[in-house]
């Protein structure tokens, strides 16, 4: 069989088994509301949390940062050098954190792929939560360091696996989400670290859905667990509404990743734009106390409305509300269904959850009006058949 031809058989597999996905065309901006095919709807799926993406302020920066620092970065930056506005972007997101550096990269994916890859090695160990992000059990595929994954949010078994391979390692890394992005509930950080402190292991921590959202003044799980891992990850393209992640550790920590972490050192650094406008939207993130409650006012609004029409919504305190259906095909005619009614809400498939497990996946804004959760909620009333 001929290449091409072997290519639209797995398309073929892909669309039988109902996994088949097509992303919607959008026009003009990411909101509350977006325009589908001309048709204004309601945006519950986006990661723009507090409604950044198209925050006035943050656009500015960007603006200026263009006719002060141009469009591009010109290469990697241990080629062209560490500009201005990255240097002073990684200073700001050190200092949110409490950490001593922060090293900048493209993209949340490529942070994770980079720090683990650069963090341990073949010999050593990493332990990973069953439920990670696929970005970081790339990360730890591509560092070649023995990997043991641990039940999901189980210190037990983290405990059991770390007495039972921890003295193999030359250095160990304990991985995890803080909040886990398809079930919306977080980590036991408290436990997890001390087990990690324990076992002299690192730990590193991907912050991604939570910064911005939980903890003071938004700066995550762990700090509201009053946790200091050794590495915390967060992505500028969610709550910041941008595009970029910052990874937050001490000084020899974030050198050894500038050095060896593949993801930085053989990839062109992120426009200066992004991280002026990274400076920007952490600024607005800071004082977002507001939002903040709004946001998740909004998701318990919707928990309790969507619980009482009979849908299963696993308890959680997050702004991500997973409504389990099961099935692939069904799951994606409820989608379907909710968008011609003016509901824009994704249908989660394998793989990125477990088979039978599919789901609506729920994220409200801070910017929605409360009457927008409303009309949500009698959307899903008025679905035919939804179970
Ligand atoms: C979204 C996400 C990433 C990837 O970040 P991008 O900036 O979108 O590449 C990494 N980790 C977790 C936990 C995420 O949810």
């Amino acid at each position: 069989m001929g290449f091409e031809r072997q290519i639209e058989e797995a398309l073929s597999e892909l669309k039988a088994s109902g996994l088949l996905r097509k992303p919607l065309r959008i026009s003009g901006p990411q909101g509350p509301e977006v325009v589908i095919d001309g048709k204004p709807v309601l945006c519950l799926c986006s990661n723009n949390y507090l409604g950044l993406a198209n925050h006035p302020a943050i656009a500015a920066a960007a603006e200026a940062s263009l006719r002060l620092d141009g469009v591009g970065a010109a290469a990697s930056r241990l080629i062209t050098g560490t500009m201005d506005a990255h240097r002073e972007a990684e200073g700001a997101f050190a200092d949110f954190l409490g950490a001593s550096a922060a090293a900048l990269f493209s993209s949340g994916y490529a942070a994770n792929v980079g720090t683990i890859q650069a963090l341990v090695g073949p010999g050593d160990v990493v332990f990973s939560d069953a439920l990670n992000h696929a970005s970081l059990i790339d990360g730890c595929r591509l560092s070649r360091a023995e990997i043991h994954v641990y039940a999901h949010r189980s210190p037990g078994d983290l405990e059991s696996l770390l007495a039972q391979h921890r003295a193999k390692g030359g250095r160990a890394l304990v991985v995890t989400d803080s909040l886990f992005s398809m079930d919306g509930v977080t980590a036991p950080l408290v436990e997890i670290a001390r087990l990690a402190h324990a076992f002299d292991a690192g730990l590193l921590v991907d912050e991604a859905h939570a910064l911005g959202v939980l903890g003071p003044n938004g700066r995550g799980v762990a700090a509201a667990a009053g946790v200091k891992p050794d590495l915390v990850i967060g992505t500028l393209g969610k709550s910041f509404g941008l595009a970029g992640a910052f990874v937050a550790a001490s000084e020899p920590t974030v050198a050894l990743i500038r050095n060896r972490a593949r993801s930085f050192v053989y990839s062109t650094a992120p426009p200066p734009m992004l991280a002026r406008a990274a400076i920007a939207a952490l600024g607005v993130v800071r004082d977002a106390e507001d939002p903040r409650r709004s946001l998740l006012t909004h998701a318990a609004t919707l928990r309790a409305g969507l619980r009482d029409l009979g849908f299963d919504v696993p308890d959680g305190e997050s702004q991500i509300l997973p409504v389990l259906i099961g099935e692939n095909d069904r799951t994606m005619r409820l989608s379907a269904e909710l968008l011609d009614q003016g509901v824009f809400v994704q249908g989660i498939r394998p793989p990125t959850v477990a088979q039978g497990t599919a789901r609506l996946r729920l994220t409200p804004m801070a910017t929605h009006r409360p009457e927008q959760i409303d009309r949500v909620i009698n959307a899903f009333a008025s679905l035919r058949n939804p179970r």
